[in-house]
């Protein structure tokens, strides 16, 4: 069959496997076990030598359904989900290291991710933080001991962009896992298997359930990595082929040992929101170049972070990889206007701390995520007092650029 295109692929994935009574979607399977008519069918699925579900932590079939999906999206071959973005992104670290293991970061992280690092840096294993829009920043923080490096697509709220490509390129060169987390842009506007991921996280809440409405995360095995070059596969997982080690591993020690699994219920919300990604994301794109544009020419603001300007310090990064800009901007008002009344006078805008959503997201950054690490902190990472950060939605862009013309006065 001719290869078909995203949205197209997306949408007609539950007919590709076994249809259940002609459904179109993939039907919610609440049942938490699975009864067996032979013993010895049973005992397969236990030993993998039979597809088949026994206990719903370690999956169900709509959530099944929904990894298929999120594989296709990626252009992976295999998916593994999870209760949230966070479980996700606990699950494959600690499933994946071992004590003594070293990681280098990106020192630009969705603070939750930033935290879980540090985290892991009490269980003993050691982080290196370093700015990875310069892959020589990487390239220098690399040891003996390196067991992978990760990195954001684009960053939020300040918008730095990776290295992505000559990362991939080092990672390739050095027999290196590297671990890219695509939330940000999406599948739609990026695909990090095109510049040499091995793993992909998405959190499923953003972009790809994208209506607010459901919690997920996902970790994609793109194909690219020799698992054979992996030393922290356990010695039970080696008898399937490599290409299957790492998910193996991650769905075993991750997903059944952890126990952070994905609902059915949610998979369902999820996978009916992938079914129109690309519609939103396009919108949501246009809403924040219009967004950006007119933010950037205003008196009251000071500084606008978003991609999609040419003065944005990657701005060339993100033309060369990425489909569209992203729907994530941050600016800095001047200081006559105080941050707090310029929210409240919003009346499209929400004032929440979601990304992702359909409908626009304000929030105010220093008061907020990121109030707990301080004053200091907040100033190494380049987050001004007065920044806002603004998820844009698919709202009429009149409207949208309305309201915010009205707010800043
Ligand atoms: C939100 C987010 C996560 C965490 O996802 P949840 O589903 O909220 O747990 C991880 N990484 C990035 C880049 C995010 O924006």
């Amino acid at each position: 069959m001719k290869v078909q295109g995203f949205t197209t692929s997306i949408l007609h994935s539950d007919r590709s496997s076994t249809i259940e009574h002609g459904a179109l979607h993939k039907p919610l399977h609440v049942s938490v076990a699975y009864g067996y008519h032979h013993t010895r069918d049973l005992a397969a699925v236990f030993q993998g030598s039979s597809q088949g579900y026994a206990y719903g932590r370690q999956g169900n079939p709509t959530t099944d359904a929904l990894e298929t999906k999120v594989t296709a999206m990626e252009g992976g071959i295999a998916t593994v989900c999870f209760s949230t973005g966070m479980a996700a992104l606990g699950a494959a670290f600690l499933a994946l290291l071992r004590s003594g293991d070293h990681v280098v970061a990106s020192q630009f992280l969705f603070g939750n991710t930033n935290s879980l690092l540090n985290t892991l840096a009490d269980l003993n294993l050691s982080i290196s933080f370093v700015d990875a829009t310069d892959v020589r920043n990487v390239e220098g923080a690399l040891t003996e001991r390196t067991r992978l490096v990760f990195v954001e697509t684009i960053a939020n709220p300040r918008t730095q962009i990776a290295d992505l490509a000559r990362i991939g390129e080092l990672c390739r060169a050095r027999g290196m896992l590297y671990v890219v987390d695509n939330t940000m842009t999406s599948p739609w506007l990026f695909k990090p298997k095109e510049v040499g991921a091995g793993l992909v996280v998405n959190s499923l809440t953003k972009y790809i359930g994208g209506h607010g409405n459901a919690l997920g995360g996902s970790v994609t095995d793109t194909g690219l990595f020799d698992w054979t070059r992996f030393p922290n596969i356990a010695q039970n997982y080696r008898s399937r082929p490599p290409a299957l080690w790492g998910v193996t591993q991650l769905r075993k020690k991750g997903l059944r040992d952890m126990g952070g699994t994905l609902a059915a219920s949610e998979a369902h919300h999820l996978s009916v929101g992938a079914e129109t990604l690309a519609l939103r994301m396009e919108r949501q794109c246009a809403n924040a170049r219009a967004l950006a544009a007119l933010l950037s020419a205003h008196p009251h603001v000071k500084v606008v972070h978003y991609p999609g300007l040419p003065t944005h310090p990657q701005h060339e990064f993100a033309r060369a990889w990425f489909r569209n800009f992203g729907a994530l901007l941050s600016f800095e008002l001047s200081e006559e206007i105080n941050p707090f009344d310029f929210l409240d006078r919003l009346s499209i805008a929400v004032i929440s701390s979601n990304l992702g959503d359909n409908r626009t997201l304000v929030i105010p950054v220093a008061h907020t995520i990121f109030w707990e690490m301080g004053a200091e902190r907040r100033a190494e990472m380049g987050i001004a007092e007065s920044l806002i950060r603004v998820s844009v939605g698919i709202e009429d862009e009149a409207d949208l650029i309305g309201d915010f013309k009205q707010a800043l006065g």
